[in-house]
């Protein structure tokens, strides 16, 4: 019988061959493969989003991987050896990324349940919050309805959930070459939630908000900021008011007064009612944080401490410098308005700036600020967020916890 092209002998599932440099990526312990070190000539055949068997040039088998006939990463490994089938693969890796969070997630009940290839479930992310379960799916591969069942089925029967939404990326599915589709409900009733981090209180709702509703790599550093902030402290970029309420929050309140700024309204009304739910009237101010601060500094306010955790300045490489500006010119103005001792909580989750990047920036700021600064506490996501060693892509959290003094 002649072979189907692309199609391997041993299986019936499509293979394909990578270049020498395709294969050193893989023997780093990376899981990507860029289009540039596939064979072109192979891969015409390959249904979109299905397994694919590796190979050297030479033929050596390598592994399976999740085939995405759009993305510049053209695969992403998923074993180093064979896979029959990959619904079953995805619900046994989901067991055990639920099993790994019993171990090390306590004092909350929202939190990464999957964190893509962190849990070796490359194009998926799953959140709890509480009862409700929130998904996003970014590939071909983990698009598709077996798999989407499979994935269902897995969490239904690990927590009971009373919802399963779907958080869409319009722009990733549209990157995929992915029928478009609305977030929405895919199982249950419900969409929407409380939730409790660290004995703090907060609505959820699944089907609003940013990124999958709150910012749950934030959880653990929310804890570690509450443990140091003290006196009058500004929360900048507080979205839903997660550090503000946590500093005002604290066992034994050391901050006298807290006041969280965004620019977004919806954001600080969530935050209003956050902050009632657990019995709190904090000063929510709408403004644009860089405005704000060059306006505090001018009328020399001081505060105590100061949370800046800015959105992702830098989305791409071509950024970098400019983010790297606006990084500097936040953590400056923050670091004059800090009465000695006050506490600075800074923040980057631009993976594009590493974590040496931010430490540079933020000195250079200390310096023109003629601050000392002493690190308290140099932390990056909630172990919930796993980062794997050899992928910087699942390390994009930085968060420097520092006493500033002249
Ligand atoms: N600290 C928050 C997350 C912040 S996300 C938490 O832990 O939950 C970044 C926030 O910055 C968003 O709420 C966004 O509305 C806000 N933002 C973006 N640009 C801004 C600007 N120029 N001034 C003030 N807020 C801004």
């Amino acid at each position: 019988m002649p072979k189907k092209p692309g199609a391997s002998a041993r299986s019936g599932e499509p293979s394909l061959k990578i270049s020498a440099r395709g294969v050193a990526r893989l023997q780093a312990r990376h899981p990507w493969v860029y289009r540039s070190d596939v064979d072109v000539a192979g891969t015409e055949n390959i249904p979109a989003g299905s397994m694919v068997r590796v190979h050297d040039q030479r033929g050596k088998f390598l592994g399976t991987a999740l085939y995405s006939s759009s993305s510049q990463i053209a695969i992403r490994m998923i074993s180093h050896g064979s896979v029959a089938d990959l619904p079953g693969l995805v619900s046994e890796r989901i067991r055990a990324a639920i099993a790994y969070r019993k171990e090390l997630v306590s004092d909350t009940d929202a939190y990464r349940i999957v964190f893509s290839e962190a849990d070796f479930l490359p194009g998926l992310i799953i959140d709890r919050y509480n009862d409700v379960l929130s998904l996003q799916i970014l590939t071909q591969a983990m698009d598709a309805e077996p798999v989407r069942d499979a994935i269902l089925q897995t969490l239904r029967d690990g927590f009971r959930p009373l919802g399963i939404v779907e958080r869409i990326e319009a722009r990733i599915r549209e990157l995929e070459q992915l029928p478009p589709r609305a977030s929405s409900l895919l199982w249950g009733e419900k969409s929407s939630t409380e939730i409790k981090m660290n004995g703090v209180r907060f609505y959820y709702d699944g089907l609003e908000g940013q990124k999958t509703g709150a910012f749950l790599d934030q959880r653990e550093n929310y804890a570690a900021a509450a443990r140091y902030g003290h006196g009058e402290a500004l929360d900048v970029f507080c979205y839903q008011g997660a550090f503000a309420l946590h500093l005002s929050l604290q066992p034994a309140p050391k901050c006298s007064s807290v006041t969280g700024v965004d620019s977004s309204r919806p954001a600080l009304e969530m935050a209003e009612k956050n902050a009632a739910l657990n019995g709190r009237e904090l000063e929510w101010v709408e403004a644009n944080a860089f405005d704000l601060l060059r306006d505090y500094a001018a009328a020399n306010r001081r505060y105590d401490t100061v949370v800046l955790d800015p959105p992702a300045f830098a989305k791409s490489k071509r950024d970098l410098d400019k983010a790297l500006r606006g990084y500097k010119e936040l953590n400056l103005r923050a670091m004059k308005m800090l009465r000695p001792g006050g506490i600075l909580v800074t923040c980057s989750c631009s993976f594009h700036v590493s974590g040496a990047d931010f430490l540079k920036v933020v000195a250079d700021a200390a310096q023109d600020a003629h601050k000392t600064l002493r690190i308290v506490e140099n932390r990056g996501a909630a172990k919930d967020h796993p980062v794997l060693l050899n992928v910087p892509e699942t390390s994009y959290l930085q968060c420097l916890i520092m006493s500033v003094s002249d």
